[in-house]
Parts: structure tokens; C-alpha cells; sequence
């Protein structure tokens, strides 16, 4: 039989196996498709055909549909015909899965008329977190198998389920435990040979018991309660209930019909715009093809406490040996038996075998000499932030590191031209900003300095994959990208509790808006002295204003550190997570308003949300005209992969042109009459978009195509 590039069928007597081939996660993608018509045109053409088996070669049966069509013109009608084909056939067919089965991936298993799977396999339908639900027939084929309620569970949390749960609950018919093929075979021929022919989801009904209005409404109440501010839930829920009440044809067009109007929403376009933002952000304008990354074998960590721990785990979960290294033995002992704490509670919880954590324990060296570093291919500093101590220790490092090592700090506000400038190797040191915490956290901010070497920069970007992180290039200012926005941000909403506002209220009206945790719980959770420390240490670099993050420093003066003594802008409770007001919080800091003769206002929550995010956007759009970052979508990435800032609002660049960059401009002039110039000037490139009536996509291929690398070097 002949076969495209990526499907091929294969017979095996009077089976036909269709094999996908598509690397790296058979993505079905216009070729697949094409394929897979081809293949079944053979199979219906075919006299003597007994059974198919459906599968894929690689690491995984088919991951999902290509996202990359999203914004082309409707794919569904061809999925539907597809799909429809395989179910129509005469003979059973068989999915055989391994690895991930995503979204299409699943919808065309639920096509075919069995499904095997390898112990293990995980299956989901991830679609609504896209904004979009399932639109190759899994609103209506998942409800005819498994029910309703199930359906509802799966699709309304896509939250994926193994293949043992997956037989629970009935789409998965047989666990594999041999070989996937050969089991996979032997599990049709069983079928032929009993006479068990196609048995067609389409032909089923939606079990009555589990389809009952209660359980729809739950799933609303649900929906409404995971995906504040979004739709494509509550349009999931709609259309597996059509699926109870519509002829399965009628059901599908319903599916189309209402999948296209989720597409054109600004959920979907958002939280699509993020998908492919994070995928962008290695790309670096200038940096030539042939400038490849050092091999990275060895890493060495200097400072094993909270961050130092969290990264040494990042390594070690790679694969990396890394050694950390401490002032003393004291620090090393507290920093192992953090990391060994770590491990235990994902062992704990079920994550990692016993087995594997002490595989990842055993990468982890420890040591107190500088010494131990010196066949290190990157060595990452994690000390206290203190300029003099770091300076200190990149001197040491340039003595005991190896020639080609990379030199990283982990410095969240400090200037790394003035670190690397202690070194004879400046074009080795860069900036490895990682998020608390750090084995957790995706971002990894990549900071330039203006001698970093272009072979540096890619050593680090491309390490960011083993690390599982995703990484943003960002150069030298206070704060980079993310902490350097967050700072217009969060001045607000402690300006607003000095002007009166409650704690509650403006984290209240931020969570409401989309926000993962409003800033003053976060700053509660950071640590109050923390930000101090930083305020204290750059007072010189913020403008003169005597209001400035004056609660922080209130709360603190009262001995308020935030949770971690249970006090800060909220009280807490041991062994209780949750949040509680607190009037003697609110006293400490009105008393601070009054000494500064703070006016007191009334807040509405959408004054709340335009003060804290319009300073937000602003700061973005200036580090974007400055070149601090290369592009608008690496903004999105920091903000939503390290701040909470909500997905489906496509971060904080996609934002400010959904809401209208002239509506940005007019809201600064506004407050900038209400409070002043000092923190309410338009950034110049604001200014200039709205001028040039310019879309920010626009401006950016203007400005690559004006050599952004020469401007920006
Ligand atoms: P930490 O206080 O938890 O840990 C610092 C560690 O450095 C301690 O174990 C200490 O013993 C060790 N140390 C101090 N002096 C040393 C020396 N001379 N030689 C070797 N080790 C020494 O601090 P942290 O929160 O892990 O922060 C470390 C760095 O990471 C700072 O630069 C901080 O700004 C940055 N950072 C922190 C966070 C965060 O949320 N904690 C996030 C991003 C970046």
C-alpha cells in the first residue's frame, strides 16, 4: 500500500495498521490530516480487511490539533468528515495510545471504536484553559461514552487522567502491559476472532442518570467559579448538553457552529497569544545561527538558601551534577535538608519514586571551597543581595573557574555590569533571574549585560530547556523586566491603603480582575522585609516621594514581617492559609497617613484596578521603546509565567491593545490631574503609538525591519 510522509498503513495479514509519524508529539497537522484521508481511502477500498489499529510511532500517540491553525479559517468540518470516516468503517478499529494524549489527539481515539492504552498514558482535554472547547467531536462523542457528568468533569477542569483512571471511567477499554503494538494487535484479533465488529460512539445515547439538570447546573456553578471573567466553560457545558438532546450529526455542527465563536473571543486570542509568546522568546534577533551554546555537564551554586536550593533541585531534576557551595556548614546542612524536604513531600504526594529522589539527592555535591567549583560549566551565585559580597565573589569565581564557564548571578536588583566588572571575563557573566520559588516557578529572566558574549547568551538560553524554564532576554536596569513593572504596580495599591482603602479591598478588586494574588498578599507571602531591604537599599533610585511604599515600611517598623510571623497586611493563623483582616494592620497604617497628611479618598474597585495596572502597562511600554526587552510578547511571558497575570488577558502588552492604547494614554493624563506628574508621565512610546495612531505589532516589524539588533547593542 503507499503512504504519505507521515501516515503510512501497513498490513498485517488481514489487519491494517495506520501508523502516524509525525515528530516530535504527532501533532495533527494539515499533513496528518491529508494522510490520514489517504490511509482511509485505502481501508475503504479494501475487500479483505478484518480490523484497523490506529497509532503512532515516538514518544507519543497523537499530542493534540496544531494550535497554529487557530487563527486560520476553520479546520472542524474537515476533523468532523475525517473522523466521521474512521468511525463509519465496517471493521472495528482499535486506538492503541502511549504518552500524551491531548485535546484532537483524544477526540480521535473517541472516533475509533476501541481504545487500548500503555499503563501510564495520560489523556486530557485542555481546550476551555485555550479558551476554546473541544471542537473534533469530544463534546459529543466523551458524554456517549462515559456520561455526562464525566464528560463535564474532564472537559470543564482539564485536568488530565491516567490511563487507569481513563478505564474507570470507560474510554480506555484495556490497559497494555506489553509491548503497545503487539498487545495492541493481539487485543483486535481477539475481537475479529469473537465476532465483535465497529461499535460506533455515534450510534450511542448519553446515559439519562448522568445527565440530569442538577449535574449541568453544577458544572455551571463550577465553571463559573474556575474561569472567572471567561466564557468557553460555560459554552462547554451548553454543548455537552446539547449532546443529550440533539442526533449526534446535529450535535457536531452545534460544536462547530459554537467552537468559531470561542476562537474569535479575546480569552482564546489571548491565552493563544501566550502559547506562542513563550515559544518565541529563544529567538533572538542577531544572534547568528552559527554561535552555538557550550555543552553544560557541571554546575556549581554558591548560597544554599531559599533560591540556591530551589536551583540546585532545577539541575539535579535535569540530570546536571551540581555542587552548592555555602559560607558555612551551618548553610549547607539548612540548604540540604531543604532540597531533601522538597523531594520528600513530592514523594509524599506520589510525584517521584523514592528511587528517583535519591538518584536526583545524589547529584547534589556539597561543599565550603571554592575549589570544588573549578570543572563547573556554569556557576550561578544565590548570596544575600549585597553588591560588595557578590563583587567579592566573582572575584573568587574568576580565580577558581574554568576558562569558557559561564558566570550567572541571581541578583534581583542589582547591577551585573558592576559585578562582572571585577572579573577579566565580563563577556562570561550574565544574569540567571529565577522566581521563588525556584524549582517551581517557569520564568527564568536571561540578563545581558553590555559585554555578555552572544555565545553566553545562547549557552544560557538553551540551558533553560533542560532546567524546564522558560526564558526571557531582558539587559541591565533595576528590576529587569518583571520587578522593574512590578514597581509602578504595587505603589499604588499601598498608596491606596495609605489614602484608606482596606487591604482587602485592593487585593479584592485585583484577584476579581484576573490577577493569581492581589499584591499586598503577595508582598505578605514574599516577606514585608524583603521589599524594605530593596526600598532601602535603591532609595536613591526612586523618585522623592515621602509617600513611597510608606505601608510596607509602617508594617515593618511595627514588627509586621507577613506570614512569616503571621502578621503583615493580614493576620494569619498557624497551620491556616487563609487571610484574615486585620484591624490593628489597618490602624499602623493610617497612623503612617496621617503623620505623611495622606488625602483620603473613596475607592471604586475600577479606580483600584486602573491605579495599579495602568502604571503597570505604562512601565512595559517603556522598557519596550528603551529595548530592555526585545519584544512586546516577552513582556506577556514575564508577567503571566511569573506574575499571575492572567493567561487569558494575553499578559500585560496584549492587554494595553485590547484595551485601547488610547484609553491607556487618556487614564495616565487623567490621574497625572488627579495626583500629579511624578508617577503618571506617558511613556514616550505610548505617547508616540497613540500619535501614529501605530498598533504595537506594527511598530515592531517597523522596528525589526530598522535593524533592531544595531540599535539596541
Ligand atoms: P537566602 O538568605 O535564603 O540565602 C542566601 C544564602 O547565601 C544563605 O544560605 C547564606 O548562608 C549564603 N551566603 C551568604 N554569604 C555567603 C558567602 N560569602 N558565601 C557563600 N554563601 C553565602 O537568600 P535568597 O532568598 O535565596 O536570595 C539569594 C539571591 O537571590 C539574592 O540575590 C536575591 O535577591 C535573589 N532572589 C531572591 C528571590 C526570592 O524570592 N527569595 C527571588 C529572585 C532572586
Amino acid at each position: 500500500m503507499s503512504s504519505s510522509s507521515v501516515v503510512r498503513v501497513q498490513r498485517d495479514g488481514e489487519l491494517a495498521s495506520v501508523i502516524i509519524d509525525n515528530p516530535p508529539v504527532n501533532t495533527i497537522t494539515a499533513a496528518v490530516r491529508a494522510g490520514l484521508r489517504e490511509a482511509l481511502h485505502q481501508l475503504q477500498a479494501s475487500k479483505d480487511l478484518r480490523g484497523v489499529l490506529l497509532l503512532c510511532e515516538g514518544s507519543t500517540f497523537c499530542s493534540g490539533a496544531d494550535i497554529g491553525e487557530f487563527s486560520g479559517p476553520p479546520k472542524e468540518q474537515e476533523y468532523r468528515q475525517l473522523f466521521n470516516g474512521y468511525e463509519a468503517l465496517g471493521v472495528p478499529v482499535v486506538a492503541a495510545m502511549h504518552g500524551t494524549v491531548m485535546g484532537g489527539g483524544l477526540e480521535i481515539a473517541l472516533a475509533c471504536h476501541y481504545r487500548v492504552a500503555a499503563a501510564g498514558t495520560r489523556f486530557g482535554m485542555p481546550e476551555v484553559t485555550l479558551g476554546i472547547i473541544p471542537g473534533a467531536g469530544g463534546t459529543q462523542r466523551l458524554p456517549r461514552l462515559i456520561g455526562a457528568e464525566q464528560a463535564l468533569e474532564l472537559i470543564v477542569t482539564a485536568r488530565p487522567v491516567d490511563a487507569a483512571r481513563g478505564r474507570e471511567l470507560g474510554f480506555i477499554d484495556e490497559i497494555i502491559t506489553a509491548e503497545l503494538r503487539s498487545g495492541a494487535i493481539d487485543y483486535l484479533r481477539s475481537l475479529v476472532e469473537t465476532g465483535r465488529g465497529p461499535r460506533r460512539t455515534g450510534e450511542m445515547t448519553v446515559a439519562v442518570a448522568s445527565a440530569t439538570a442538577e449535574v449541568f447546573e453544577r458544572a455551571r456553578a463550577q465553571a463559573r467559579k474556575l474561569y472567572p471573567n471567561r466564557n468557553a466553560a460555560q459554552v462547554a457545558v451548553d454543548v455537552v448538553q446539547a449532546a443529550t438532546t440533539l442526533p449526534f450529526q446535529q450535535g457536531l455542527e452545534y460544536e462547530t457552529k459554537r467552537v468559531n465563536e470561542c476562537k474569535d473571543s479575546v480569552e482564546s486570542k489571548g491565552a493563544v497569544h501566550v502559547f506562542f509568546a513563550e515559544r518565541e522568546t529563544r529567538r533572538i534577533p542577531g544572534l547568528a545561527d552559527s554561535v552555538t551554546a557550550r555543552p553544560i555537564e557541571r554546575a556549581g551554586i554558591i548560597g544554599a538558601g531559599t533560591m540556591g536550593g530551589g536551583i540546585a533541585i532545577c539541575f539535579a531534576n535535569a540530570g546536571i551534577p551540581v555542587v552548592l557551595l555555602d559560607a558555612n556548614e551551618q548553610g549547607l546542612t539548612r540548604g540540604l535538608a531543604n532540597v531533601e524536604a522538597t523531594y520528600q513531600s513530592m514523594v509524599d504526594r506520589g510525584r517521584l519514586s523514592a528511587e528517583d529522589k535519591a538518584g536526583r539527592m545524589a547529584l547534589i555535591g556539597t561543599s565550603l571551597s571554592y575549589d570544588a567549583l573549578s570543572d563547573a560549566d556554569v556557576i550561578i551565585e544565590a548570596v544575600f543581595e549585597s553588591m560588595d559580597l557578590k563583587r567579592r565573589i566573582f572575584t573568587e569565581l574568576d580565580r577558581v573557574a574554568k576558562s569558557g564557564a559561564v558566570l550567572a548571578t541571581n541578583t534581583s536588583t542589582l547591577d551585573i555590569e558592576q559585578i562582572a566588572a571585577v572579573t577579566r571575563r565580563p563577556r562570561d557573566v550574565i544574569g540567571m533571574h529565577f522566581f521563588s520559588p525556584a524549582n517551581v516557578m517557569p520564568l527564568l529572566e536571561v540578563v545581558r549585560t553590555s559585554q555578555t558574549s552572544d555565545e553566553t547568551i545562547r549557552t544560557v538560553m538553551d540551558l533553560a530547556r533542560p532546567l524546564r524554564k522558560t526564558p526571557v532576554l531582558a539587559r541591565v536596569c533595576y528590576g529587569f523586566i518583571g520587578n522593574r513593572m512590578m514597581e509602578g504596580y504595587a505603589r499604588e495599591a499601598e498608596r491606596m491603603v495609605l489614602e484608606g482603602a482596606t487591604p482587602r479591598q485592593i487585593d479584592t478588586a485585583l484577584e476579581a480582575w484576573g490577577m493569581a494574588m492581589g499584591i499586598l498578599a503577595v508582598f505578605d507571602m514574599a516577606g514585608i522585609d524583603v521589599g524594605v531591604n530593596v526600598h532601602k537599599a535603591n532609595a536613591a533610585q526612586f523618585p522623592p516621594d515621602p509617600t513611597y511604599y510608606q505601608a510596607d515600611f509602617a508594617l515593618h517598623d511595627a514588627g509586621r514581617l507577613g506570614r512569616k510571623n503571621g502578621q503583615g497586611y493580614y493576620r494569619y493563623e498557624p497551620g491556616n492559609r487563609s487571610r484574615i483582616d486585620d484591624p490593628e494592620a489597618i490602624r499602623i497604617i493610617a497612623e503612617r497617613a496621617e503623620q505623611l497628611r495622606v488625602p483620603q479618598r473613596r475607592h471604586t474597585t475600577q479606580e483600584i484596578v486602573e491605579r495599579c495596572l495602568y502604571p503597570l502597562l505604562n512601565e512595559g511600554l517603556r522598557i519596550l521603546g528603551e529595548g530592555v526587552a526585545l519584544r512586546a510578547s516577552d513582556i506577556d511571558v514575564v508577567w503571566t509565567a511569573g506574575y499571575g497575570f492572567p493567561r487569558y488577558r494575553g499578559g500585560p502588552m496584549f492587554y494595553a491593545e485590547t484595551l485601547g492604547l488610547e484609553v491607556l494614554l487618556a487614564g495616565m493624563r487623567k490621574y497625572q490631574d488627579t495626583f500629579g506628574p511624578m508617577h503618571w508621565q506617558p511613556a514616550p512610546l505610548l505617547v508616540e503609538l497613540v500619535q501614529r495612531k501605530l498598533p504595537l505589532g506594527d511598530y515592531e516589524s517597523l522596528r525589526t525591519g530598522a535593524g533592531l539588533r544595531e540599535g539596541a547593542r
